[in-house]
């Protein structure tokens, strides 16, 4: 691909080194557009305007949005409503199988987290409005959480959260102080990682328990709809983790990993998500049909630890 990209505008954008082993040569391994840019926006946008590039770092194979937007300017990918209260207020049949499949979504979250932990404090990283958090202070966990978002900070904080806004680089994370700290879907956000995951690991108890979900950029899914897979999420997701990735960046912290697993439902998130932002010709039924069969596929793989859509990793600090 020759498009000139994003990286003509350095006011807004940056290119970094390798954010794992510091390399400063990569490839380019495909160009995608924002998905929440709208069709009609799309479709009228310059070339270069959707050339959000994902490269793979030459040393180290580390995948990554590179250039990407400042950290300053990342605010304005993300849409008012990027954190939806409505989604679960709705009624009808779709606001009934939504509460749900979220409740059984946290229970399977609270199950593999905290299995051979007894209660104590969890700190919760990217808690969004704070469902999770208050599941898990339902069950006597003393929860905590960080969140960017003013708006869904202000949502967990009125469901009883006690949650600091901002860049977890940002903050002063109390130390040695967490026997959970939990990041679903909110590590690939981070604009400075080693940061961030310095406070975050320092943040824990010596025997603590780190848990990372993060998509799979080696699922099928994403094998399948290739440029049009939804978790590249261009330009809000700026690293796709592998599990060596995740072990180059946390063994040198004290971290070692336990356990991989395959997230449950997030096959069919992905597959339906990707045909829904794909823009083709095809009818909708067909579409929603290979999305349901590609995310089945997925699934089934997932029974594989660290092969299903998303991955969640378990690492203890010693
Ligand atoms: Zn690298």
């Amino acid at each position: 691909m020759n498009n000139t990209g994003v990286g003509d505008h350095p006011a807004v954008f940056e290119e970094i080194p390798c954010p794992i082993c510091g390399s400063h040569t990569h490839q380019q391994l495909l160009s995608v557009a924002d998905r929440l840019k709208s069709k009609a926006e799309r479709a009228s946008d310059q070339p270069q305007d959707n050339a959000y590039k994902i490269v793979a770092c030459s040393s180290c194979g580390f995948l990554f949005l590179n250039p990407r937007p400042r950290a300053e300017e990342l605010h304005k990918y993300y849409p008012s409503g990027y954190y939806d209260p409505h989604l679960s207020s709705g009624g009808g049949l779709f606001g009934s199988l939504f509460r749900t499949i979220r409740h059984f979504m946290l229970k399977w979250k609270e199950v593999k987290v905290s299995r051979d932990l007894s209660t104590g404090n969890l700190l919760d990283v990217g808690c969004g409005t704070g469902e999770f958090l208050v599941h898990m202070q339902k069950r006597g966990w003393d929860v905590s959480g960080v969140e960017i978002s003013p708006d869904a900070a202000q949502i967990a904080g009125r469901n009883g959260c006690n949650v600091l806004v901002g860049d977890p680089a940002d903050l002063n994370l109390p130390e040695e102080k967490y026997d959970l700290v939990t990041l679903w879907h909110s590590l690939e956000h981070l604009p400075d990682l080693s940061k961030a995951v310095d406070k975050i690991c320092a943040s824990l108890k010596t025997g603590g328990r780190l848990a990372i979900a993060v998509p799979n950029p080696e699922s099928i899914d994403a094998k399948f709809y290739k440029a049009h897979w939804v978790a590249w999420d261009a330009p809000r997701h700026l690293y796709h983790f592998r599990s060596r990735d995740l072990t180059s960046l946390l063994k040198p912290r004290g971290m070692q990993e336990e356990r991989t697993l395959s997230m449950l439902m997030d096959p069919f998130y992905h597959a339906l998500l990707s045909e829904t932002s794909w823009v083709t010709g095809l009818k909708s039924w067909f579409r929603a049909l290979r999305g349901f069969l590609v995310g089945c596929i997925s699934f089934i793989s997932g029974f594989k630890p660290g092969q299903g859509s998303s991955t969640l990793f378990l690492f203890r600090k010693h």
